[in-house]
């Protein structure tokens, strides 16, 4: 029996429910302990650190930069190995860059530290006629300094805060624009042969960034000063693959997992495969092509769990007796 009366009903039903503090807590835990598993897999896989590396964490006031340097710094606390940690900033003189705010923060943390005050704004404003994209004298120029300071830091490695959205929109951008099959390496050696170049957040997705950056309330400075618009085809791709994301979870790690499955034999690169040369063997390959056939657009795989189609319906993978994967439509999907 209801006890209360109309009013106090009513009273009760109004009450915003407030939000628990507890969950709160455990959903950044969560979080923290996602993102160092993901950190130190990448690390692990590419053997990015090793013993006594000298790491140069490149910090530019934005989301990405600031999680990697806070992630780096909670490993590097609880790592087996010994490795140092300076973190760079190069204020670029942009108008309007906040240059108080980088030193107070890092110096707030009790890091190694070194800003790099360089005027590459106006060099590049004075080369680049107005209405022309700025980004890419401005990024070569950026990355020669970083070089130059990574030499004089003594650094043995260069972190940079690009993470697993920003490795396929890369791809996808190479794909489109310069007919390239390529992406962006989680290790790679610099240009100028003399640096190794590492990206720990390889694995991180964006929005596990943005959500860590708003627990720890970093103070983010806008990217946005140098007033360039040239990175608009960037910022497309990213909103296409989120929304595909959107629609069909999971899609951006499958694109980032098929870079390192790579089947040569079923590209069309003639350096990476002896496609003119080619000759029957005479023995079966088991995991060969299916010659004739399209590729099953299922995964080959059925995964455990049934997935939103993006269409109000869940979708749960079969496994037929012919051993084919289907997709068969199920409830209609939960809010
Ligand atoms: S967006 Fe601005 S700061 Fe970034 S590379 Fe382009 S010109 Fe440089």
């Amino acid at each position: 029996m209801n006890a209360n009366t109309p009013s106090e009903t009513l009273a009760l039903h109004d009450t915003p429910a407030r939000p628990d503090p507890r969950k709160a807590v455990f959903e950044a835990n969560k979080l923290r302990k996602r993102l160092h598993r993901q950190v130190g897999k990448a690390i692990a896989d590419f053997n990015m650190i090793e013993a006594d590396d000298k790491v140069m964490v490149c910090v530019s006031g934005g989301k990405d930069s600031y999680a990697m340097l806070d992630i780096l710094l909670s490993l590097q606390r609880r790592a087996p190995i010994h490795f140092d940690i300076v973190a760079v900033n190069l204020d670029q003189k942009q108008p309007g860059f906040p240059e108080d705010v980088l030193p107070a923060y890092l110096k707030s943390l009790g890091v190694p530290h070194h800003i790099e005050a360089q005027d590459t704004y106006s060099i590049v404003k004075k080369l680049i006629p107005e209405g022309q994209t700025m980004c890419s004298l401005c990024s070569r120029l950026r990355r020669g300094i970083l070089y130059r300071v990574a030499r004089e830091l003594g650094a043995t490695k260069i972190a940079l805060g690009h993470h697993r959205d920003d490795m396929v929109v890369t791809m996808l951008m190479n794909m489109f624009f310069n007919s390239r099959l390529k992406g962006m390496p989680a290790k790679l050696m610099s240009d100028d042969g003399q640096h190794i170049v590492i990206r720990p957040l390889a694995y991180v997705a964006e929005t596990d960034l943005e959500r860590w950056a708003a627990h720890r309330q970093f103070p983010i400075i806008p990217c946005t000063l140098c007033g360039s618009q040239s990175n608009l085809q960037r910022v497309q791709i990213k909103a296409m693959i989120h929304d595909w994301e959107r629609q069909y979870p999971g899609r951006i790690d499958n694109m980032q997992t098929a870079m390192s499955k790579v089947v040569p034999s079923h590209l069309m690169d003639q350096r990476l495969f002896p496609f003119t040369t080619l000759k029957t063997t005479g023995v079966a390959t088991p995991d060969g092509d299916i010659a004739f056939d399209d590729e099953p657009c299922a995964p080959t795989a059925a995964p455990a769990d049934p997935v939103n189609n993006g269409q109000g319906q869940t979708v749960q993978w079969l496994r037929t007796p012919s051993n084919t994967i289907v997709a068969a439509a199920g409830a209609e999907a939960e809010d």
